[in-house]
């Protein structure tokens, strides 16, 4: 059995492959990812299954950083709010629990990186197929501006169900509330506007079965191909690493945040922005 230290927060190498599940996979690793300077621009994704708080993590951390935040499902919804050709098939693909095509997705997302041009950005839910991945790659790789840092929220399913049954969320913001965890301080309100929370539509038992049956078959070849591109990948259980200063970096491209609560998972992924950016601003809200 592993030591407690290594069950904290372990780097997965090639060399230090073991026989456990999650090792195995990493010795099919055979490249790895130099990063740049420390203060070069931030290009980072945020991944995870539906429901385990990319929405939430990604507004935090703009509470504490000034940069852009891109979620490909907030674009979709503006596009459904605004009725336009794009929305009209996104309202069926989100209600039925599948995803966008690929080309689709890339086209639209990819033409807001470039509007983004030197700014500092974070993609939330995009690429959550490979074929998306290989597309964004060779996007940023003609610019030569490689991703700097792909982090992926690992919550366990069981506690993501609980969550989307109780989220609630501002749709002309995208800020989520959650009855149990991060109730709105009046019922049924936004905090900011004070006005009203609505349910999102797929946030519901069957709908949530089918995106979770689609983010396995698609993204998990996504998410295993920047595992391999990142060499060595670090991967941190915030259920039992409370301090994240105690967790040595050595820059891995993929960083697996493990918890049960975005509050959890918040310090580690903060103290890694952090180190990783050291450039950013803080948000006007921080200042
Ligand atoms: P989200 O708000 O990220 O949970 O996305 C809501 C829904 O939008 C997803 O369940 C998909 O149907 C669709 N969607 C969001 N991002 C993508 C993407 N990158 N590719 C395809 N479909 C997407």
């Amino acid at each position: 059995m592993a030591t407690p230290s290594v069950l904290r927060a372990i780097r997965f190498s090639p060399r230090t492959a073991t026989s456990t599940a999650s090792c195995s996979r990493s010795r099919r690793f055979t490249t790895s990812t130099t990063l740049s300077s420390a203060s070069s621009q931030m290009r980072m994704l945020i991944v995870g299954s539906p429901g385990s708080g990319k929405g939430t993590q990604s507004t935090r951390l703009l509470s504490h950083f000034s940069f852009t935040i891109l979620s490909a499902g907030d674009v979709l919804r503006s596009h459904i709010s605004r009725g336009t050709e794009i929305g009209l098939r996104a309202d069926s693909v989100i209600k039925s629990g599948s995803l966008m095509p690929d080309d689709i997705m890339m086209s639209l997302i990819g033409s807001s990186i470039t509007s983004l041009s030197s700014s500092d950005w974070l993609l939330d839910g995009f690429p959550r197929t490979l074929g998306q991945a290989q597309m964004l790659d060779a996007m940023l790789s003609s610019k030569s501006s490689d991703l700097q840092l792909v982090v992926n929220l690992d919550v366990p399913e069981e506690i993501i169900l609980d969550r989307i049954l109780n989220r609630w969320t501002h749709l002309p913001s995208g800020r989520v509330y959650n009855l149990t965890y991060n109730p709105p301080k009046t019922p049924g309100k936004d905090d900011i506007t004070g006005e009203p929370l609505s349910k999102r539509e797929d946030d519901n038992v069957e709908t949530f079965a089918n995106r979770l049956k689609s983010f396995h078959k698609q993204t998990e070849p996504m998410l295993q191909h920047y595992r391999e591109k990142s060499g060595s990948i670090l991967d941190i259980d915030c259920r039992v690493e409370t301090d994240p200063q105690s967790v040595e970096e050595k820059g891995e491209l993929f960083v697996n945040l493990r918890g049960d609560t975005s509050n959890q998972i918040w310090p580690h992924l903060l103290k890694i922005v952090k180190g990783r950016f050291p450039h950013l601003k803080p948000s006007q809200s921080s200042a």
